[in-house]
């Protein structure tokens, strides 16, 4: 019997780790084999959120010309499309979800309700934030901590597409340097690549760890409930 070092996560996923190698769009085959990584966690009895991203459709930046408060908008309604798709690929295999929107849309789900988000979760049920956290300027690794802290997740694992966080790019430099541990004022303070800086200091401030792994294998989410990952741990 594995035991879990986690009881309850939040797992962001960026959302280009849904586009596959396309690049954009949504990719149903990596949903289906992410879904079977989170069917399997919830199994074991892990209380598992998710935040997604909406780089895979839309982010605030690409509108370069556009008002910046509509460009965002249009971000956080990207993120409910991708959290849709992942409530689908979920329910397809036999894994209940609600998703969640900091975005009123009540005819496609259900607004954000801290207590009965919690309470999802006390059921095995899976939980979907989208729309961010419904303010411009904002990202989706701010709502993953901004969520993880008011749902009183263990830990935010941050699935990307790299396997943790180098000193620099280890897709252009041979000699680039993983880390196996850092404090989030070396985030801060280096500039480092994890997550953006609002969502940082306030995982600082509530003191939620950050574990940063490569999305390459899905199986990687299992192994990071399991604590048997090498990624990089970012903490106090
Ligand atoms: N966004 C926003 N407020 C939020 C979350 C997201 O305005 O609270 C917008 C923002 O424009 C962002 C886009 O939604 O670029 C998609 O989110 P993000 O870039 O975080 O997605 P990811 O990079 O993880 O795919």
């Amino acid at each position: 019997m594995e035991t879990v070092k986690y009881n309850r996560i939040m797992l962001k996923l960026s959302g280009e780790a849904l586009a596959g190698k396309k690049g954009f769009g949504i990719d149903f085959d990596i949903a289906r084999k992410i879904s079977k990584q989170i069917k399997e966690i919830v199994e074991m009895g892990v209380q598992c959120c998710l935040v997604v991203g909406g780089g895979n459709i839309w982010r605030g930046r690409n509108g370069e010309n556009m008002d910046r408060t509509t460009a965002d908008y249009m971000g956080m309604m990207a993120t409910c499309i991708n959290a849709l798709a992942l409530q689908d690929s979920l329910e397809s295999i036999g894994v209940q979800t609600r998703v969640q929107t900091a975005i009123e849309m009540k005819e496609v789900a259900e607004p954000f309700i801290r207590r009965r988000a919690m309470r999802h979760l006390e059921k095995g049920r899976v939980v979907i934030f989208a729309a961010g956290t419904g303010n411009p300027y904002f990202s989706t690794d701010t709502t993953a901590a901004l969520r993880a802290a008011e749902i009183e997740a263990d830990i935010i694992l941050l699935a990307k597409n790299v396997d943790g966080v180098y000193d620099k790019d280890p897709n252009k430099y041979d000699d680039a340097k993983k880390f196996e541990e850092l404090t989030y004022l070396d985030v801060l303070e280096k500039g480092l690549q994890v997550m953006d800086s609002t969502a940082t200091s306030l995982c600082m401030d509530n003191e939620i760890p950050i574990m940063v792994f490569g999305l390459n294998k899905p199986e990687n989410i299992k192994k990071a409930v399991l604590g048997k990952i090498t990624g990089t741990l970012v903490h106090k």
